[in-house]
C-alpha cells in the first residue's frame, strides 16, 4: 500500500478465500467464511451467512438474517441507512440501493479519492418490492454476471404475468402453482400479479410465509394472502399459489386439482431447462440484471476496472476488454444463484 499518491482499487478491496477483504478498512464484504467484521449486501444465503463477529447491513438485511438464522446470527449488528457515510479504518463506506431484493445494497468503499463499488447482486429494472438501483460512479466496479451471456434478455415481466393470468382464465378448474425463490422473487411475483389487477386471495406454501409476512410488515402491499395448508382442494381450483421451486415436483402438489406448474426465473429463457423440470408455464422473471442490464450498468459507472463474479464471467470480461476496460474474474468460491433456482435445475440435469 502506498501512502502517497493515488490509491489503487486493489489496495482498498482484494479477493481472498474468505471473500472480498479491505485490509485498510478492517472488514470483509459478503464473506463466505466467518470473519470479525462483515458488511453484507443482501439477505440471500450465499451472501449473508451466520457466524460473523459483527455484521453491518441495512435494517432489512439484518431482519432477514434474524428470520433465517435466529437471534444470535452474529456477535453484534449495526443497521446502516442508504446514503449514510461511515468511517471504517482508513476507508469511507456507504450503502446504496441495488434493486435486487428488499434491503439489498451496493457497498461503496472509498479511500484517498479512489472508489470501489461492490454491487452484490443487482438489477436495473423497476421492482415494486424494493428501492430502485442507484448508479454510483466509481473507479472499480465489482459486478455479478449470473446472466452474463447475450442470450439472456429478460424482457417485460408484465408480459410473463399476463401469460399466467391467461392460463388461470382458460383453466378455472386447475390450480396454478408458481415456483419462485422465497426471498424476493415470490414477493415480487405477487406484487406484479396485483399490479395486473388480480385481486383474489393468493396462496402461499408454508416455507414462504415468514419472509412474505416480513415484506408486508415493511409496507409492501401484497393484497390478501392465505396459507395453502388451510385451504380445501376445491378452493384451490383456479387459484394461484406460490411455492419454492423444489416443491413443484413433490407430493405437496397433490393437494391442488390438476395443477399447472409455472416457474419464475431468468433461466426460463432456456426452453430446455423448463422442459427438463416439467414446467408447463415458464415465466422469465429475474431479480438479476440481464446481459443488456449488465453491460449498460458497467458502462454507466464510468469505472475503468471491472471485477466480475458469480456467473458467466468470461463473456462479460471479454465485452469489457473490447471496450478498453480492464476486467478480470474474481474467482471467489461460494457465491451461487440459488435465488434463481439454478442449483436445482443443474441437479435435474445431472
Ligand atoms: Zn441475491
Ligand atoms: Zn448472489
Amino acid at each position: 500500500m502506498t501512502y502517497l499518491g493515488i490509491m489503487r482499487p486493489e489496495d482498498i478491496l482484494k479477493p481472498t478465500p474468505a471473500g472480498l477483504c479491505s485490509a485498510i478498512g478492517g472488514f470483509h464484504i459478503d464473506p463466505v467464511r466467518p470473519v470479525d467484521k462483515a458488511l453484507i449486501t443482501h439477505g440471500h444465503s450465499d451472501h449473508a451467512r451466520a457466524g460473523h463477529g459483527a455484521v453491518l447491513a441495512t435494517q432489512e438485511t439484518l431482519d432477514m438474517m434474524r428470520l433465517r438464522y435466529g437471534e444470535n446470527f452474529a456477535g453484534a449488528t449495526q443497521a446502516i441507512r442508504y446514503g449514510e457515510t461511515l468511517k471504517l479504518g482508513k476507508t469511507q463506506v456507504s450503502f446504496h440501493p441495488a434493486g435486487h431484493v428488499l434491503g439489498s445494497a451496493q457497498i461503496c468503499v472509498a479511500a484517498n479519492g479512489t472508489r470501489v463499488v461492490a454491487s452484490g447482486d443487482y438489477k436495473d429494472v423497476a421492482d415494486p418490492t424494493c428501492a430502485p438501483f442507484e448508479l454510483v460512479a466509481c473507479d472499480a466496479f465489482i459486478t455479478e454476471a449470473t446472466f452474463g451471456l447475450p442470450v439472456f434478455r429478460h424482457g417485460d415481466p408484465g408480459a410473463e404475468i399476463a401469460k399466467l393470468l391467461r392460463s388461470v382464465a382458460l383453466f378455472p378448474e386447475r390450480g396454478h402453482l408458481v415456483g419462485a425463490y422465497s426471498l424476493g422473487k415470490a414477493q415480487r411475483v405477487i406484487a406484479l400479479i396485483r399490479a395486473a389487477g388480480y385481486d383474489k386471495p393468493i396462496y402461499l406454501h408454508g416455507a414462504m410465509e415468514s419472509i412474505t409476512n416480513y415484506y408486508v410488515s415493511r409496507g409492501i402491499d401484497l393484497g390478501e394472502l392465505r396459507a395453502v395448508r388451510d385451504a380445501k382442494k376445491a378452493e384451490l381450483a383456479g387459484a394461484i399459489a406460490l411455492c419454492p421451486p423444489s416443491s413443484l415436483q413433490d407430493r405437496w402438489t397433490r393437494r391442488f386439482p390438476d395443477p399447472v406448474s409455472a416457474f419464475a426465473s431468468g433461466w426460463m429463457r432456456v426452453r430446455a431447462r423448463a422442459r427438463q423440470r416439467g414446467v408447463e408455464l415458464p415465466m422469465v422473471i429475474s431479480d438479476h440484471a440481464d446481459w443488456d442490464g449488465l453491460c449498460a450498468t458497467v458502462a454507466a459507472t464510468g469505472a475503468s476496472q471491472i471485477w466480475v463474479t458469480h456467473g458467466a464471467e468470461e463473456a462479460l470480461v471479454h465485452w469489457c476488454t473490447l471496450r478498453g476496460l480492464e476486467a478480470r474474474p474474481l474467482n471467489i468460491v461460494g457465491y451461487g444463484d440459488e435465488d434463481e433456482g439454478a442449483a436445482e435445475v443443474t441437479e435435474a440435469e445431472a
